[in-house]
C-alpha cells in the first residue's frame, strides 16, 4: 500500500514549526518528533494552551500590549503616571521593563523598528498613534526604550525628530552594555539602571 502523501499532515507541521523564530528545518523535525512521541504529556496540553491563547489574548488598541483585556491592565491602572510614555519596539521589551518594576508610566509598542535591510518603513510602525497619544495624554516625557542596535537607534532618532515640534522631553535608555544589546536579554537590574540613567536626546 502506497502512502498517500496528500493526506500526510507531517509536511505541513514541519513547515509551520520551521516558521517559528529561531527554529530551522532540523529543529522543526526534532520538535515534531517530540510532540508526536509525547502526545498525552506534551502535544495535547500544548494544543489547549495554543487554542486558549488564540481565543483569549488580544492586542491592546491603546498601547499595543498583549493581554486578555483590551485595553490592557497597564492602560487602565489608575496608579500609573499617564504623563510618562515609554516607547518599545516589541511586547517582549514591555515585559522586560515590567519585570524590572522600575517604570510606572504608560507604554507604547511600535511593533518593530525601522529597518532598511528588512524593508520596514515608518508607516508600518505605530508611530502615528504614538503622536496622537502624546498629544491626548499631554505627555511630559517620552522615553525611547529601543534596542542599542543600528535599527533601534535609527528608529529612536526618527521618533525624536517627529516629537521635536511638539516640544516634549525625549529621553533614551542609557545602555551600559556594548552596542547591539537587546532589552529582552538584560537582567532586571541592568534594565532599572538603564532607565534611571536615561539621557536627554538632542
Ligand atoms: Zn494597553
Amino acid at each position: 500500500v502506497e502512502l498517500k502523501q496528500d493526506n500526510n499532515p507531517l509536511p505541513a507541521l514541519l513547515k509551520h514549526l520551521g516558521k517559528l523564530p529561531g527554529v530551522g528545518p532540523r529543529s522543526a523535525r526534532r520538535i515534531a518528533l517530540h510532540l508526536l512521541k509525547k502526545k498525552e504529556s506534551v502535544l495535547y496540553p500544548l494544543l489547549t494552551a495554543l487554542d486558549n491563547a488564540a481565543q483569549q489574548i488580544q492586542t491592546c488598541a491603546e498601547c499595543g500590549n498583549l493581554d486578555t483585556y483590551n485595553p490592557c491592565p497597564v492602560c487602565t491602572d489608575a496608579k500609573r503616571q499617564t504623563q510618562q510614555l515609554c516607547v518599545v519596539a516589541d511586547v517582549a521589551d514591555l515585559w522586560a521593563l515590567e519585570r524590572s518594576s522600575s517604570f510606572r508610566g504608560l507604554y507604547h509598542v511600535l511593533g518593530g523598528t525601522l529597518s532598511a535591510m528588512d524593508g520596514v518603513t515608518p508607516d508600518q510602525l505605530r508611530i502615528d498613534t504614538l503622536l496622537e497619544r502624546v498629544v491626548r495624554h499631554k505627555t511630559d516625557e517620552v522615553i525611547l526604550a529601543l534596542n542599542a542596535t543600528v535599527d533601534g537607534q535609527t528608529t529612536a532618532h526618527y521618533i525624536a525628530e517627529k516629537l521635536a515640534p511638539l516640544q516634549i522631553k525625549t529621553t533614551r535608555l542609557a545602555f551600559g552594555i556594548p552596542l547591539g544589546g537587546e532589552l529582552d536579554y538584560l537582567d532586571e537590574g541592568t534594565v532599572s539602571t538603564a532607565l534611571a540613567a536615561r539621557q536627554l536626546m538632542v
